[in-house]
């Protein structure tokens, strides 16, 4: 899981990508133009060209519902365009889908097969960030964010989502390992203390 950050869809702004450039090829139509592209899943994107038309691309095709390419069976300007979002980030490819960042609601495009919650960049805590625990308030170090569910990894008795201490967090959040912090660590002194790893559900940690 790798999300990236997209510009947001939602109220689709028809728009073109470029300044008109007084060109006739589709291809340099299909970035003047004003349009916006619509994923519908599966592969699918409604191009909204105004108000109340819009053609449907299916990439898995390579069809569009456009005259020009029902009449002509070019490639036309519709399904450029849909090729050029997808690669500019502007909309999920084809085995993608968009989501919310569990954690500050930035819309993210993730595996189509990644199940909610997600993060983003920002909020997927890398080895080495200082967290707080919200329930007791300690600081600890992150060691490794797990692509593992809370549900699905055991601590002793416990999976980490039916842990006591771990009820009203979501059993679906992804698993964060963290250590408490040592004082001067060395790994001489680690290894003389045991530095135990401790399991969270993602929500359960802040960014200090
Ligand atoms: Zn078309
Ligand atoms: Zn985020």
């Amino acid at each position: 899981m790798v999300p990236t950050k997209p510009t947001r869809t939602t109220n689709p702004r028809i728009e073109p990508l470029v300044p008109d450039g007084r060109t006739d090829s589709r291809a340099a139509r299909a970035r003047s133009e004003p349009m916006a592209v619509v994923p519908l899943g599966d592969g699918r994107y409604d191009v909204v060209v105004g108000a109340g038309t819009a053609y449907t691309v299916a990439l898995p095709e390579g069809t569009c519902t456009c005259p020009d390419y029902q009449y002509r069976e070019t490639r036309c300007k519709h399904l450029r365009r849909v090729a050029i979002e997808i690669t500019d980030r502007r909309v999920p490819a084809p085995d993608e889908r968009d989501a919310d960042c569990a954690a500050c609601g930035e819309r993210v495009f993730v595996d189509a097969e990644t199940p909610d919650p997600v993060y983003c960049d920002d909020c997927t805590l890398d080895a080495g960030t200082l967290v707080r625990d919200r329930e007791r308030g300690d600081v600890l170090v992150v060691v490794d964010t797990l692509q593992k569910r809370a549900r699905a990894v055991d601590v002793g008795d416990h999976t980490v989502a039916t842990h006591p201490s771990n009820e009203g967090y979501d059993p679906d959040d992804v698993v964060v390992e963290a250590v408490y912090p040592v004082r001067d660590a060395t790994p001489e002194r680690l290894r003389e203390r045991g530095v135990r790893t401790y399991a969270f559900p993602r929500g359960r940690l802040e960014r200090v």
